[in-house]
């Protein structure tokens, strides 16, 4: 069976209803038949039946053997976080997700757990981070926003060697494009809110293993925490997950699309897009992705932040916000929004120039975006010159 048809045929038709979209189990509580008799629900924290189908499907999708769904990307990171004790460390990509950087900063350090960030675009960087403490290893590939490529298989292997976890945030390729248990990863977490919802109308967070040792160990920090996604959330994921696999193929081609655009326009510097053979690690990405992706960044020759804000500010189809992976395109510039509190320097040392601009392509058609993008650079003030 090929990939679409197993993910929609996982979903289970409700057994008590035949009922064919995935009930929504709005309850808090189970009747017990006895004391501790029960049909393998007590209490909606420790389990829920809609969430159940949806922690299933992640687990299938990513080629995993369990699943775990949490109240939000950040809260799914968290839990595998709390695998750790005090005094352990982490390696983790240079280019982490802010919201990743803050919580291991300011929550996780004062209980001794320490990070050191990494290049781990070249692999070897990490053998020499390495320590007798080191018990994490954590990366994005494509990374946010420039798209640094890592090899994960490569990685793995370190991984491996030296006995350390290998989390990898899948955000960015959504496991249509990208499955990196496949590849020797242990953990992979995903923001929900993006890609796998896909619609932008939820915050949702979800964690698999790769062991269901480790799936225990999830499932007991999940309990025990308590940041559960909720029923009409799951619900919503497992709605989005039906149509992912049309929908990343389609936001990669038309990124696809864009991203040559972009490489045509005089005013634009760099573009930065897996799928463009320019792109470091092209050859990487292709190897372990199968589609590239919906995400482009760029930047400009006159590197003016008035100019990049301009260009944020005027695209019609192109909607001016945070986040990423709906069917609607967004656009952002990074150093007012998403990474304003990085400092100028650190900021341009990872690509993050005042002009970078972010683009979250959505399912329109490619033509109207290219239109949209090609308007606003023959509007731009110091074209005009
Ligand atoms: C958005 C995002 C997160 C955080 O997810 P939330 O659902 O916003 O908590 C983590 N990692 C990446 C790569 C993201 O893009």
């Amino acid at each position: 069976m090929q990939e679409n048809t197993a993910i929609l045929h996982s979903i289970p038709v409700d057994p008590l209803t035949g009922a064919i979209s995935t009930p929504i189990y709005q309850t808090s509580t189970f009747v017990q038949q006895a004391p501790g008799v029960h049909l393998g629900f007590d209490y909606a924290r420790s389990n829920n039946p809609t969430r159940a189908v949806l922690e299933q499907l992640i687990a299938k999708l990513e080629k995993g053997s369990r699943g775990y769904a949490f109240a939000s990307g950040l809260a799914a990171i968290d839990a595998v976080i709390k695998l750790l004790e005090q005094g352990d460390e982490i390696i983790a990509v240079d280019d982490i997700y802010g919201g990743a950087f803050r919580l291991l900063t300011h929550v996780y350090q004062k209980f001794g757990i320490t990070v050191k960030y990494v290049d781990t675009t070249h692999a070897p960087n990490i053998l020499e981070a390495i320590t007798p403490k080191t018990k994490l290893l954590w990366i994005e590939t494509p990374t946010n926003p420039t798209l640094k490529i890592s090899d994960l298989q490569a990685i793995a292997h370190i991984a491996q060697q030296h006995n350390l976890l290998l989390c990898v945030d899948n955000t960015f390729a959504s496991p249509a494009a990208q499955q990196p248990i496949t590849l020797g990863a242990d953990l992979v977490i995903h923001s929900a809110t993006k890609y796998l919802g896909g619609h932008s109308d939820l915050i949702a967070g979800l964690v698999v293993t790769k062991t269901p040792e480790l799936g225990e160990k999830i499932k007991f920090i999940q309990n025990a925490s308590g940041a559960i996604l909720g029923p009409f959330d799951a619900w919503l994921v497992i709605r989005g997950i039906e149509t992912l696999g049309l929908r990343v193929k389609q936001h990669s081609q038309n990124a696809q699309a864009i991203a040559e655009f972009l490489l045509t326009q005089p005013s634009v510097k760099n573009v930065y897009y897996p799928g463009l053979p320019s792109h470091h690690n092209h050859h990487i990405a292709a190897q372990q992705q199968r589609h590239f992706g919906g995400i482009i960044a760029f930047d400009l020759h006159s590197d003016s932040k008035e100019d990049a804000a301009y260009i944020a500010s005027n695209t019609q189809l192109f909607k001016l916000a945070e986040s990423l992976g709906g069917v609607k395109s967004l656009v952002c510039q990074p150093c007012e929004m998403t990474h304003k509190s990085i400092p100028r320097e650190k900021r341009y040392a990872s690509g993050v120039t005042d002009s970078l601009i972010r683009l979250s392509v959505g399912l329109e058609d490619a033509e109207d975006l290219i239109n949209d993008l090609k308007h606003v650079f023959s509007t731009l003030k110091s074209d005009r010159k």
